[in-house]
Protein backbone atom coordinates (compact mmCIF):
# COMPACT_ATOMS: atom_id res chain seq x y z
CA UNK A 1 0.00 0.00 0.00
CA UNK A 2 1.11 3.62 -1.07
CA UNK A 3 -0.02 6.61 1.56
CA UNK A 4 -0.87 8.29 -1.62
CA UNK A 5 -3.50 6.77 -2.36
CA UNK A 6 -4.39 5.36 0.84
CA UNK A 7 -6.00 7.04 3.57
CA UNK A 8 -4.70 8.81 6.58
CA UNK A 9 -6.36 11.47 8.85
CA UNK A 10 -4.41 11.80 12.37
CA UNK A 11 -5.31 14.46 14.69
CA UNK A 12 -2.98 16.53 16.95
CA UNK A 13 -6.05 16.89 19.74
CA UNK A 14 -8.65 14.32 20.72
CA UNK A 15 -11.94 15.30 20.83
CA UNK A 16 -13.34 16.38 24.73
CA UNK A 17 -15.60 13.48 24.49
CA UNK A 18 -13.08 10.81 24.30
CA UNK A 19 -12.09 9.83 28.09
CA UNK A 20 -10.27 6.52 27.95
CA UNK A 21 -7.02 6.32 26.11
CA UNK A 22 -8.03 3.78 23.55
CA UNK A 23 -10.99 5.95 22.45
CA UNK A 24 -8.51 9.18 22.41
CA UNK A 25 -5.68 6.94 20.58
CA UNK A 26 -8.50 5.26 17.76
CA UNK A 27 -9.59 9.56 17.19
CA UNK A 28 -6.53 10.89 16.62
CA UNK A 29 -5.45 7.90 14.33
CA UNK A 30 -8.25 8.70 12.06
CA UNK A 31 -9.28 4.70 13.28
CA UNK A 32 -12.89 5.48 13.84
CA UNK A 33 -15.25 8.90 12.83
CA UNK A 34 -18.49 8.94 15.49
CA UNK A 35 -21.55 9.46 13.22
CA UNK A 36 -23.85 9.40 16.57
CA UNK A 37 -24.13 8.08 20.12
CA UNK A 38 -21.81 4.94 20.73
CA UNK A 39 -22.18 4.42 16.45
CA UNK A 40 -18.83 4.73 14.31
CA UNK A 41 -17.30 4.84 11.05
CA UNK A 42 -14.78 2.25 10.63
CA UNK A 43 -12.00 4.34 8.71
CA UNK A 44 -9.54 2.83 6.36
CA UNK A 45 -6.41 2.52 8.89
CA UNK A 46 -9.30 0.64 11.82
CA UNK A 47 -11.05 -1.12 9.29
CA UNK A 48 -7.55 -3.14 8.67
CA UNK A 49 -7.26 -4.00 12.23
CA UNK A 50 -10.55 -5.06 12.25
CA UNK A 51 -10.11 -7.36 9.09
CA UNK A 52 -6.88 -9.02 10.84
CA UNK A 53 -8.88 -9.35 14.11
CA UNK A 54 -11.67 -11.09 12.08
CA UNK A 55 -8.99 -12.96 10.12
CA UNK A 56 -6.99 -14.63 13.12
CA UNK A 57 -10.79 -15.42 14.90
CA UNK A 58 -12.34 -17.04 11.57
CA UNK A 59 -9.06 -18.94 11.16
CA UNK A 60 -9.23 -20.27 14.74
CA UNK A 61 -12.83 -21.06 14.25
CA UNK A 62 -12.78 -23.21 11.47
CA UNK A 63 -9.78 -25.30 12.55
CA UNK A 64 -12.21 -26.01 15.60
CA UNK A 65 -14.64 -27.67 13.37
CA UNK A 66 -16.91 -24.53 13.54
CA UNK A 67 -18.58 -23.83 10.53
CA UNK A 68 -19.27 -19.89 9.07
CA UNK A 69 -22.44 -18.59 8.14
CA UNK A 70 -24.22 -15.57 8.43
CA UNK A 71 -27.56 -14.38 10.04
CA UNK A 72 -29.80 -11.32 9.11
CA UNK A 73 -29.24 -8.03 11.01
CA UNK A 74 -32.94 -7.34 11.19
CA UNK A 75 -35.09 -10.35 12.66
CA UNK A 76 -38.42 -11.49 12.95
CA UNK A 77 -40.35 -10.58 16.38
CA UNK A 78 -41.72 -14.04 16.45
CA UNK A 79 -38.74 -15.62 17.06
CA UNK A 80 -38.08 -13.44 20.14
CA UNK A 81 -41.59 -14.17 21.28
CA UNK A 82 -41.36 -17.70 21.36
CA UNK A 83 -38.19 -17.77 23.63
CA UNK A 84 -39.85 -14.27 25.79
CA UNK A 85 -37.00 -12.15 24.84
CA UNK A 86 -39.20 -10.05 22.75
CA UNK A 87 -40.58 -8.54 25.66
CA UNK A 88 -38.11 -9.85 28.45
CA UNK A 89 -35.52 -7.99 27.41
CA UNK A 90 -35.57 -4.68 28.40
CA UNK A 91 -34.42 -1.59 26.62
CA UNK A 92 -31.43 -2.96 25.64
CA UNK A 93 -32.98 -4.78 22.30
CA UNK A 94 -33.63 -2.37 19.40
CA UNK A 95 -37.40 -2.71 18.41
CA UNK A 96 -38.34 -1.86 14.77
CA UNK A 97 -41.73 -1.49 12.97
CA UNK A 98 -41.60 -2.63 9.40
CA UNK A 99 -44.16 -1.18 6.71
CA UNK A 100 -46.98 -2.85 7.82
CA UNK A 101 -46.40 -2.80 10.94
CA UNK A 102 -44.76 -5.83 11.62
CA UNK A 103 -42.56 -5.99 15.02
CA UNK A 104 -38.81 -6.59 14.31
CA UNK A 105 -35.60 -6.67 16.15
CA UNK A 106 -31.91 -5.74 15.43
CA UNK A 107 -29.85 -8.44 16.99
CA UNK A 108 -28.01 -7.73 20.13
CA UNK A 109 -27.30 -12.01 19.40
CA UNK A 110 -29.07 -14.55 18.04
CA UNK A 111 -29.71 -17.30 19.89
CA UNK A 112 -33.01 -17.70 18.55
CA UNK A 113 -32.27 -17.03 14.73
CA UNK A 114 -29.43 -19.98 14.96
CA UNK A 115 -32.47 -22.15 16.99
CA UNK A 116 -34.20 -22.14 14.64
CA UNK A 117 -32.40 -23.30 11.32
CA UNK A 118 -31.10 -25.87 13.81
CA UNK A 119 -34.55 -27.06 14.48
CA UNK A 120 -35.74 -27.61 11.03
CA UNK A 121 -31.91 -28.85 9.50
CA UNK A 122 -30.36 -30.89 12.25
CA UNK A 123 -33.07 -33.41 12.48
CA UNK A 124 -30.82 -36.82 13.28
CA UNK A 125 -28.20 -37.16 15.97
CA UNK A 126 -25.59 -38.27 13.06
CA UNK A 127 -25.69 -34.43 12.12
CA UNK A 128 -24.74 -33.63 15.72
CA UNK A 129 -22.54 -32.34 17.22
CA UNK A 130 -22.60 -29.00 15.19
CA UNK A 131 -21.13 -25.14 15.75
CA UNK A 132 -22.57 -22.53 13.19
CA UNK A 133 -20.85 -19.05 13.99
CA UNK A 134 -21.14 -15.83 12.01
CA UNK A 135 -19.22 -12.18 12.15
CA UNK A 136 -22.03 -10.19 12.51
CA UNK A 137 -23.05 -6.55 13.35
CA UNK A 138 -24.69 -6.29 16.71
CA UNK A 139 -26.71 -3.57 18.20
CA UNK A 140 -27.25 -3.12 21.65
CA UNK A 141 -28.76 0.19 23.14
CA UNK A 142 -26.45 0.37 26.18
CA UNK A 143 -27.09 2.61 28.78
CA UNK A 144 -24.05 3.95 28.15
CA UNK A 145 -22.28 3.73 25.86
CA UNK A 146 -18.89 5.09 26.08
CA UNK A 147 -15.23 4.45 25.83
CA UNK A 148 -15.36 4.54 21.82
CA UNK A 149 -15.39 0.90 20.66
CA UNK A 150 -15.38 -0.52 23.96
CA UNK A 151 -18.73 -0.03 24.98
CA UNK A 152 -20.74 0.38 21.22
CA UNK A 153 -24.27 0.45 20.15
CA UNK A 154 -23.42 -0.71 17.10
CA UNK A 155 -20.49 -2.87 17.07
CA UNK A 156 -19.08 -6.72 15.62
CA UNK A 157 -19.13 -9.55 17.33
CA UNK A 158 -18.36 -13.06 16.52
CA UNK A 159 -20.75 -15.44 17.60
CA UNK A 160 -20.84 -19.19 17.61
CA UNK A 161 -23.19 -21.45 18.91
CA UNK A 162 -22.78 -25.68 19.03
CA UNK A 163 -25.34 -28.16 19.28
CA UNK A 164 -25.13 -31.41 21.19
CA UNK A 165 -27.00 -34.37 21.44
CA UNK A 166 -26.18 -34.72 24.98
CA UNK A 167 -24.10 -32.39 27.78
CA UNK A 168 -21.01 -34.66 27.78
CA UNK A 169 -20.74 -34.21 24.05
CA UNK A 170 -21.50 -30.53 24.87
CA UNK A 171 -18.77 -30.40 27.29
CA UNK A 172 -16.82 -31.32 24.30
CA UNK A 173 -18.13 -28.35 22.48
CA UNK A 174 -17.02 -26.21 25.33
CA UNK A 175 -13.24 -26.94 25.77
CA UNK A 176 -12.99 -27.07 21.87
CA UNK A 177 -14.16 -23.27 22.21
CA UNK A 178 -12.34 -22.63 25.28
CA UNK A 179 -8.93 -23.63 23.58
CA UNK A 180 -9.82 -22.21 20.29
CA UNK A 181 -10.43 -18.81 22.31
CA UNK A 182 -6.86 -19.31 24.06
CA UNK A 183 -5.61 -19.21 20.85
CA UNK A 184 -7.32 -16.40 19.66
CA UNK A 185 -6.10 -14.61 22.09
CA UNK A 186 -2.43 -15.67 22.31
CA UNK A 187 -2.20 -14.73 18.64
CA UNK A 188 -3.70 -11.63 19.17
CA UNK A 189 -0.54 -10.38 21.35
CA UNK A 190 -2.82 -9.83 24.40
CA UNK A 191 -2.55 -10.49 28.07
CA UNK A 192 -5.27 -11.96 29.41
CA UNK A 193 -7.40 -14.32 31.79
CA UNK A 194 -9.50 -17.05 31.27
CA UNK A 195 -12.25 -15.99 33.86
CA UNK A 196 -15.04 -18.58 35.79
CA UNK A 197 -18.05 -16.30 35.17
CA UNK A 198 -21.40 -17.58 37.18
CA UNK A 199 -23.66 -19.32 35.22
CA UNK A 200 -27.02 -17.86 36.82
CA UNK A 201 -30.19 -19.61 36.56
CA UNK A 202 -28.87 -21.89 33.72
CA UNK A 203 -26.28 -23.73 36.66
CA UNK A 204 -22.95 -25.90 36.40
CA UNK A 205 -20.05 -24.01 35.93
CA UNK A 206 -19.57 -23.96 32.27
CA UNK A 207 -18.95 -19.99 31.98
CA UNK A 208 -15.67 -18.26 31.36
CA UNK A 209 -14.83 -14.87 30.13
CA UNK A 210 -11.76 -13.81 29.05
CA UNK A 211 -10.87 -10.55 30.13
CA UNK A 212 -7.71 -8.52 29.10
CA UNK A 213 -6.15 -6.90 31.92
CA UNK A 214 -5.81 -2.89 31.49
CA UNK A 215 -6.28 -0.41 34.19
CA UNK A 216 -9.73 1.25 32.76
CA UNK A 217 -11.52 -2.08 33.02
CA UNK A 218 -15.36 -2.38 33.92
CA UNK A 219 -14.84 -5.53 35.49
CA UNK A 220 -12.95 -6.75 38.37
CA UNK A 221 -10.62 -9.68 38.25
CA UNK A 222 -9.92 -12.06 41.38
CA UNK A 223 -7.08 -14.34 40.20
CA UNK A 224 -4.72 -16.25 41.58
CA UNK A 225 -0.86 -15.83 40.24
CA UNK A 226 0.51 -18.92 40.91
CA UNK A 227 -2.13 -20.73 39.22
CA UNK A 228 -5.49 -20.76 36.82
CA UNK A 229 -8.02 -20.20 39.49
CA UNK A 230 -9.53 -16.57 38.50
CA UNK A 231 -12.97 -15.10 39.05
CA UNK A 232 -14.73 -12.02 37.44
CA UNK A 233 -16.67 -9.20 39.51
CA UNK A 234 -18.57 -6.71 37.25
CA UNK A 235 -17.93 -3.32 38.60
CA UNK A 236 -20.68 -0.90 39.75
CA UNK A 237 -21.62 1.05 37.22
CA UNK A 238 -22.31 3.65 39.29
CA UNK A 239 -22.59 6.87 37.78
CA UNK A 240 -25.28 8.36 39.89
CA UNK A 241 -25.07 12.17 40.19
CA UNK A 242 -25.72 13.21 43.76
CA UNK A 243 -29.03 14.14 44.11
CA UNK A 244 -29.80 17.05 45.83
CA UNK A 245 -30.64 17.27 48.98
CA UNK A 246 -34.28 18.59 49.11
CA UNK A 247 -35.05 16.05 46.54
CA UNK A 248 -33.24 13.22 48.48
CA UNK A 249 -34.73 13.97 51.48
CA UNK A 250 -38.42 14.38 49.90
CA UNK A 251 -37.86 10.61 48.36
CA UNK A 252 -36.94 9.50 51.23
CA UNK A 253 -40.02 10.91 52.81
CA UNK A 254 -41.69 8.88 50.69
CA UNK A 255 -39.80 5.86 51.09
CA UNK A 256 -40.30 5.09 55.20
CA UNK A 257 -40.80 1.50 55.70
CA UNK A 258 -39.00 -1.36 55.21
CA UNK A 259 -40.71 -3.48 52.84
CA UNK A 260 -42.47 -0.68 50.82
CA UNK A 261 -39.82 1.36 49.11
CA UNK A 262 -39.51 0.63 45.69
CA UNK A 263 -37.31 0.49 42.97
CA UNK A 264 -38.99 3.63 41.64
CA UNK A 265 -38.56 5.17 44.69
CA UNK A 266 -34.82 5.02 44.83
CA UNK A 267 -34.64 5.91 41.05
CA UNK A 268 -36.44 9.26 42.54
CA UNK A 269 -33.74 9.10 45.30
CA UNK A 270 -31.27 9.10 42.78
CA UNK A 271 -32.64 10.62 40.16
CA UNK A 272 -32.38 7.93 37.67
CA UNK A 273 -34.39 5.19 35.99
CA UNK A 274 -32.59 2.64 38.15
CA UNK A 275 -34.46 -0.23 36.71
CA UNK A 276 -33.24 0.77 33.18
CA UNK A 277 -29.61 2.89 33.79
CA UNK A 278 -27.92 1.32 36.35
CA UNK A 279 -26.58 -2.05 36.64
CA UNK A 280 -25.19 -2.13 39.92
CA UNK A 281 -24.50 0.24 42.24
CA UNK A 282 -22.68 0.75 45.75
CA UNK A 283 -24.17 3.80 47.88
CA UNK A 284 -23.52 4.96 51.93
CA UNK A 285 -26.52 6.13 54.00
CA UNK A 286 -25.83 7.90 57.36
CA UNK A 287 -27.81 8.29 59.96
CA UNK A 288 -27.78 11.37 61.44
CA UNK A 289 -28.53 12.54 65.47
CA UNK A 290 -30.41 15.66 66.15
CA UNK A 291 -26.98 18.18 65.79
CA UNK A 292 -26.58 16.63 61.97
CA UNK A 293 -23.92 14.61 63.28
CA UNK A 294 -23.37 10.70 61.63
CA UNK A 295 -24.22 8.03 64.13
CA UNK A 296 -24.42 5.11 61.38
CA UNK A 297 -23.06 4.83 58.00
CA UNK A 298 -24.89 1.78 56.08
CA UNK A 299 -23.64 1.04 53.04
CA UNK A 300 -26.14 -0.94 50.44
CA UNK A 301 -25.57 -2.26 47.43
CA UNK A 302 -28.03 -2.31 44.89
CA UNK A 303 -28.16 -4.86 41.99
CA UNK A 304 -29.61 -5.00 38.61
CA UNK A 305 -29.39 -8.01 36.91
CA UNK A 306 -29.04 -6.88 33.15
CA UNK A 307 -28.45 -9.36 30.74
CA UNK A 308 -30.56 -9.51 27.72
CA UNK A 309 -33.01 -11.44 29.09
CA UNK A 310 -34.30 -9.24 32.09
CA UNK A 311 -33.74 -6.42 34.33
CA UNK A 312 -34.04 -7.79 37.93
CA UNK A 313 -33.01 -5.95 41.19
CA UNK A 314 -31.74 -7.58 44.04
CA UNK A 315 -30.31 -5.93 46.81
CA UNK A 316 -27.84 -6.65 49.80
CA UNK A 317 -26.52 -4.86 52.21
CA UNK A 318 -22.95 -4.45 52.82
CA UNK A 319 -21.19 -3.29 56.08
CA UNK A 320 -18.31 -1.46 55.53
CA UNK A 321 -16.34 -0.95 52.26
CA UNK A 322 -12.77 -2.92 52.13
CA UNK A 323 -12.57 -5.43 54.79
CA UNK A 324 -14.73 -6.68 56.23
CA UNK A 325 -17.37 -6.06 52.96
CA UNK A 326 -19.34 -8.76 52.48
CA UNK A 327 -22.93 -9.31 51.22
CA UNK A 328 -25.82 -10.11 53.88
CA UNK A 329 -27.29 -13.80 54.70
CA UNK A 330 -30.86 -14.54 53.27
CA UNK A 331 -32.14 -14.68 56.38
CA UNK A 332 -30.75 -11.46 57.73
CA UNK A 333 -31.98 -9.55 54.45
CA UNK A 334 -35.36 -11.02 54.56
CA UNK A 335 -35.45 -10.30 58.37
CA UNK A 336 -34.13 -6.36 57.88
CA UNK A 337 -36.28 -5.52 54.98
CA UNK A 338 -39.30 -7.83 55.93
CA UNK A 339 -39.41 -9.34 52.74
CA UNK A 340 -37.60 -11.40 51.20
CA UNK A 341 -34.81 -10.27 48.69
CA UNK A 342 -35.64 -10.33 44.99
CA UNK A 343 -37.01 -9.31 41.61
CA UNK A 344 -38.12 -5.75 40.67
CA UNK A 345 -41.16 -5.26 42.71
CA UNK A 346 -41.71 -4.10 45.92
CA UNK A 347 -38.76 -4.44 48.23
CA UNK A 348 -37.43 -2.46 51.16
CA UNK A 349 -34.61 -0.67 49.89
CA UNK A 350 -34.08 1.92 52.49
CA UNK A 351 -34.10 2.01 55.87
CA UNK A 352 -35.90 4.86 57.01
CA UNK A 353 -32.81 6.72 58.06
CA UNK A 354 -32.27 10.80 56.70
CA UNK A 355 -29.50 10.98 53.89
CA UNK A 356 -26.76 12.95 53.00
CA UNK A 357 -27.11 13.34 49.70
CA UNK A 358 -23.39 14.46 48.55
CA UNK A 359 -22.35 11.02 50.67
CA UNK A 360 -24.49 9.01 48.07
CA UNK A 361 -21.05 8.29 46.57
CA UNK A 362 -20.50 5.30 43.96
CA UNK A 363 -17.64 3.37 45.86
CA UNK A 364 -15.99 2.08 42.65
CA UNK A 365 -12.00 2.21 43.48
CA UNK A 366 -10.87 0.19 45.91
CA UNK A 367 -13.40 -1.95 45.46
CA UNK A 368 -12.14 -5.37 46.86
CA UNK A 369 -15.15 -7.37 47.19
CA UNK A 370 -15.41 -10.58 46.12
CA UNK A 371 -17.90 -13.50 45.60
CA UNK A 372 -16.73 -16.97 46.06
CA UNK A 373 -18.03 -19.49 47.81
CA UNK A 374 -14.85 -21.65 49.05
CA UNK A 375 -16.47 -25.10 49.44
CA UNK A 376 -18.58 -24.85 46.23
CA UNK A 377 -16.20 -23.90 43.80
CA UNK A 378 -18.78 -21.08 42.93
CA UNK A 379 -16.16 -18.94 40.91
CA UNK A 380 -18.87 -16.97 39.83
CA UNK A 381 -18.60 -13.33 41.21
CA UNK A 382 -20.30 -11.26 37.90
CA UNK A 383 -22.17 -9.15 39.66
CA UNK A 384 -23.98 -7.16 37.33
CA UNK A 385 -25.20 -9.85 35.28
CA UNK A 386 -24.82 -13.02 36.95
CA UNK A 387 -25.63 -12.62 40.14
CA UNK A 388 -26.14 -15.43 42.73
CA UNK A 389 -29.64 -16.87 43.34
CA UNK A 390 -30.89 -15.68 46.45
CA UNK A 391 -30.42 -19.02 48.01
CA UNK A 392 -26.65 -18.89 47.38
CA UNK A 393 -26.34 -15.88 48.76
CA UNK A 394 -26.07 -16.73 52.08
CA UNK A 395 -22.82 -19.14 50.84
CA UNK A 396 -20.49 -16.22 49.33
CA UNK A 397 -17.98 -14.91 51.35
CA UNK A 398 -16.13 -12.04 50.40
CA UNK A 399 -11.83 -12.02 49.83
CA UNK A 400 -9.66 -9.44 49.81
CA UNK A 401 -6.00 -9.05 47.86
CA UNK A 402 -3.46 -11.26 49.62
CA UNK A 403 -6.69 -13.87 51.04
CA UNK A 404 -5.73 -17.48 49.79
CA UNK A 405 -7.11 -18.70 46.98
CA UNK A 406 -9.69 -21.59 47.11
CA UNK A 407 -7.70 -23.73 45.32
CA UNK A 408 -4.96 -23.55 47.57
CA UNK A 409 -2.45 -22.77 44.91
CA UNK A 410 -1.41 -19.02 46.13
CA UNK A 411 -3.03 -15.87 47.36
CA UNK A 412 -5.38 -13.49 45.95
CA UNK A 413 -4.82 -10.67 43.56
CA UNK A 414 -7.03 -8.41 42.12
CA UNK A 415 -6.95 -6.25 38.84
CA UNK A 416 -9.10 -4.80 36.15
CA UNK A 417 -10.10 -6.38 33.04
CA UNK A 418 -12.27 -6.21 30.17
CA UNK A 419 -14.40 -8.85 28.75
CA UNK A 420 -13.48 -9.63 25.43
CA UNK A 421 -14.86 -12.90 25.39
CA UNK A 422 -17.42 -15.18 26.72
CA UNK A 423 -17.77 -18.82 26.19
CA UNK A 424 -21.64 -19.96 27.66
CA UNK A 425 -22.88 -23.21 28.27
CA UNK A 426 -26.11 -22.92 27.81
CA UNK A 427 -27.90 -26.28 28.36
CA UNK A 428 -31.42 -26.86 26.62
CA UNK A 429 -32.74 -23.03 27.57
CA UNK A 430 -33.28 -22.23 23.81
CA UNK A 431 -33.82 -25.90 22.27
CA UNK A 432 -36.67 -25.98 24.99
CA UNK A 433 -38.20 -22.68 24.52
CA UNK A 434 -38.07 -22.91 20.52
CA UNK A 435 -38.83 -27.37 20.73
CA UNK A 436 -35.91 -27.65 18.71
CA UNK A 437 -34.86 -31.41 18.97
CA UNK A 438 -33.27 -34.46 16.71
CA UNK A 439 -33.88 -37.63 16.68
CA UNK A 440 -31.69 -39.82 18.78
CA UNK A 441 -30.93 -43.77 17.82
CA UNK A 442 -33.65 -44.77 18.64
CA UNK A 443 -35.94 -42.72 16.75
CA UNK A 444 -36.80 -40.40 19.84
CA UNK A 445 -36.96 -36.91 19.59
CA UNK A 446 -34.50 -35.12 22.33
CA UNK A 447 -33.48 -31.95 22.94
CA UNK A 448 -30.57 -30.35 21.53
CA UNK A 449 -27.97 -29.17 24.36
CA UNK A 450 -26.59 -25.98 23.25
CA UNK A 451 -23.35 -23.60 24.04
CA UNK A 452 -22.77 -19.92 22.56
CA UNK A 453 -19.27 -18.47 22.47
CA UNK A 454 -18.77 -14.46 21.82
CA UNK A 455 -15.75 -12.46 20.67
CA UNK A 456 -16.51 -8.46 20.66
CA UNK A 457 -14.77 -7.94 17.64
CA UNK A 458 -14.32 -4.85 17.47
CA UNK A 459 -13.73 -4.40 21.12
CA UNK A 460 -10.72 -5.98 20.90
CA UNK A 461 -9.12 -2.85 19.43
CA UNK A 462 -10.09 -0.79 22.33
CA UNK A 463 -8.55 -3.55 24.93
CA UNK A 464 -5.61 -3.99 22.85
CA UNK A 465 -4.50 -0.22 22.76
CA UNK A 466 -5.33 0.23 26.57
CA UNK A 467 -2.82 -2.00 27.33
CA UNK A 468 -0.25 -1.65 24.41
CA UNK A 469 0.49 1.99 24.08
CA UNK A 470 2.67 5.02 25.32
CA UNK A 471 3.29 8.85 25.11
CA UNK A 472 3.24 8.67 21.40
CA UNK A 473 0.55 6.69 20.69
CA UNK A 474 -0.69 2.80 20.07
CA UNK A 475 1.89 0.14 20.10
CA UNK A 476 -0.07 -2.77 18.06
CA UNK A 477 0.77 -6.05 18.45
CA UNK A 478 2.12 -7.10 15.13
CA UNK A 479 -0.61 -10.27 14.25
CA UNK A 480 -3.28 -7.21 14.51
CA UNK A 481 -1.48 -3.87 13.49
CA UNK A 482 -2.91 -2.18 10.35
CA UNK A 483 0.77 -2.41 8.83
CA UNK A 484 3.67 -4.69 9.80
CA UNK A 485 5.86 -2.18 8.44
CA UNK A 486 6.04 1.60 7.38
CA UNK A 487 8.61 2.36 5.12
CA UNK A 488 9.70 6.13 5.39
CA UNK A 489 12.02 7.68 2.75
CA UNK A 490 13.44 10.96 3.63
CA UNK A 491 13.44 13.96 0.58
CA UNK A 492 12.20 10.92 -1.43
CA UNK A 493 11.19 13.99 -4.09
CA UNK A 494 14.39 15.40 -4.24
CA UNK A 495 16.68 12.18 -4.48
CA UNK A 496 16.99 10.10 -6.69
CA UNK A 497 18.75 7.49 -4.90
CA UNK A 498 16.22 7.07 -1.76
CA UNK A 499 13.30 6.92 -4.18
CA UNK A 500 14.50 3.80 -6.31
CA UNK A 501 15.92 2.33 -2.83
CA UNK A 502 12.27 3.12 -1.09
CA UNK A 503 10.70 1.55 -4.27
CA UNK A 504 12.74 -1.32 -4.76
CA UNK A 505 12.29 -2.43 -0.82
CA UNK A 506 8.60 -1.66 -1.16
CA UNK A 507 8.50 -4.14 -3.93
CA UNK A 508 10.89 -6.89 -2.07
CA UNK A 509 9.12 -6.44 1.18
CA UNK A 510 5.40 -7.14 -0.57
CA UNK A 511 6.82 -10.27 -2.36
CA UNK A 512 8.03 -11.41 0.86
CA UNK A 513 4.78 -11.02 1.85
CA UNK A 514 5.15 -8.04 4.43
CA UNK A 515 2.06 -5.83 5.17
CA UNK A 516 4.39 -2.59 4.45
CA UNK A 517 3.05 0.78 3.46
CA UNK A 518 4.89 2.82 1.78
CA UNK A 519 5.09 6.73 3.50
CA UNK A 520 5.12 8.48 -0.25
CA UNK A 521 2.86 11.64 0.95
CA UNK A 522 6.08 13.93 0.92
CA UNK A 523 5.77 14.83 4.86
CA UNK A 524 8.45 16.19 6.56
CA UNK A 525 10.49 13.28 8.84
CA UNK A 526 8.76 14.87 11.86
CA UNK A 527 5.28 14.66 11.14
CA UNK A 528 6.36 11.52 8.85
CA UNK A 529 7.33 9.47 12.12
CA UNK A 530 5.04 11.03 14.07
CA UNK A 531 2.15 9.87 12.73
CA UNK A 532 3.41 6.26 12.30
CA UNK A 533 4.17 6.66 16.11
CA UNK A 534 0.68 7.48 16.73
CA UNK A 535 -0.97 4.74 14.18
CA UNK A 536 1.16 2.37 16.07
CA UNK A 537 2.79 0.53 13.35
CA UNK A 538 5.07 -2.30 14.87
CA UNK A 539 8.39 -1.43 12.96
CA UNK A 540 9.95 2.03 10.86
CA UNK A 541 12.40 1.71 8.48
CA UNK A 542 14.01 5.15 7.19
CA UNK A 543 15.65 5.63 3.86
CA UNK A 544 18.13 8.59 3.63
CA UNK A 545 20.66 9.74 1.52
CA UNK A 546 22.87 9.64 4.53
CA UNK A 547 22.29 6.17 4.82
CA UNK A 548 22.49 4.48 1.61
CA UNK A 549 26.08 6.41 1.68
CA UNK A 550 26.88 3.62 3.99
CA UNK A 551 24.48 0.99 2.68
CA UNK A 552 22.73 1.00 5.61
CA UNK A 553 18.88 1.97 6.49
CA UNK A 554 17.18 2.26 10.19
CA UNK A 555 15.62 0.19 11.41
CA UNK A 556 12.79 0.88 14.62
CA UNK A 557 10.56 -1.10 16.86
CA UNK A 558 7.64 1.12 17.84
CA UNK A 559 8.61 0.45 21.53
CA UNK A 560 12.77 0.53 20.90
CA UNK A 561 14.48 3.84 21.92
CA UNK A 562 16.74 4.07 19.16
CA UNK A 563 16.81 2.88 15.61
CA UNK A 564 19.67 0.27 14.35
CA UNK A 565 21.08 0.68 11.39
CA UNK A 566 20.81 -2.64 8.57
CA UNK A 567 22.74 -3.34 5.62
CA UNK A 568 20.02 -2.82 2.84
CA UNK A 569 21.06 -6.50 1.50
CA UNK A 570 19.01 -7.15 4.94
CA UNK A 571 16.40 -5.76 5.73
CA UNK A 572 14.30 -8.03 4.02
CA UNK A 573 15.29 -11.02 6.10
CA UNK A 574 15.24 -8.59 8.90
CA UNK A 575 11.89 -7.55 9.17
CA UNK A 576 9.79 -11.14 7.68
P1 LIG B 1 -20.60 -6.40 28.96
O1 LIG B 1 -20.58 -7.12 30.28
O2 LIG B 1 -19.34 -5.66 28.66
O3 LIG B 1 -21.83 -5.56 28.75
P2 LIG B 1 -21.82 -8.68 27.80
O4 LIG B 1 -21.53 -9.66 28.86
O5 LIG B 1 -23.14 -8.01 27.77
O6 LIG B 1 -20.68 -7.54 27.82
P3 LIG B 1 -21.90 -10.76 25.83
O7 LIG B 1 -23.37 -10.85 25.69
O8 LIG B 1 -21.20 -11.80 26.63
O9 LIG B 1 -21.52 -9.29 26.36
O10 LIG B 1 -21.31 -10.64 24.34
C1 LIG B 1 -20.08 -11.23 23.91
C2 LIG B 1 -19.00 -10.20 23.71
O11 LIG B 1 -19.42 -9.09 22.93
C3 LIG B 1 -18.51 -9.58 25.00
O12 LIG B 1 -17.62 -10.44 25.65
C4 LIG B 1 -17.85 -8.31 24.51
O13 LIG B 1 -16.53 -8.57 24.06
C5 LIG B 1 -18.68 -7.93 23.30
N1 LIG B 1 -19.60 -6.82 23.61
C6 LIG B 1 -20.71 -6.86 24.37
N2 LIG B 1 -21.31 -5.66 24.43
C7 LIG B 1 -20.54 -4.82 23.68
C8 LIG B 1 -20.63 -3.44 23.34
N3 LIG B 1 -21.64 -2.69 23.77
N4 LIG B 1 -19.67 -2.91 22.53
C9 LIG B 1 -18.66 -3.67 22.08
N5 LIG B 1 -18.52 -4.97 22.36
C10 LIG B 1 -19.45 -5.55 23.15
MG1 LIG C 1 -23.75 -6.11 28.23
MG1 LIG D 1 -20.51 -9.17 30.77
MG1 LIG E 1 -20.67 -11.58 28.66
Amino acid sequence: MKASQFFISTLKEAPADAEVVSHKLMMRAGMIKRLGAGIYNYMPMGLRVIRKVEAIIRDEMNRAGAVEMLMPVVQPAELWQETGRFDKMGPELMRVKDRHGRDFIIQPTSEEVVTDVARQELRSYKQLPKNFYHIQTKFRDERRPRFGVMRGREFTMKDAYSFDRDPASAAKSYEAMFAAYKRIFDRFGLTYRAVAADTGAIGGDLSHEFQVIAQTGEDAIIYCPTSDYAANIELAEAVAPAAPRAAATQALAKTPTPGKSTCADVAAFLGLDLKQTVKSLVLATDELDDQGVIVKSTVWLLLVRGDHDMNEVKVGKLEGLKAGFRFATVPEIEDHFGCKPGYLGPIGLLKPVKIVADRTVAQMSDFVCGANAWDHHFTGANWGRDLPEPDMVADIRNVVEGDPSPDGQGVLAIERGIEVGHVFYLGTKYSKAMNATFLDETGKPALMEMGCYGIGVTRILGAAIEQNHDARGIIWPASIAPFEVALCPIGMDRSEEVKAAAQRLYADLQGAGVDVILDDRGERPGAMFADWELIGVPLRVVISDRGLKEGQLEVQGRRDAEASKVALTEVVAQVR
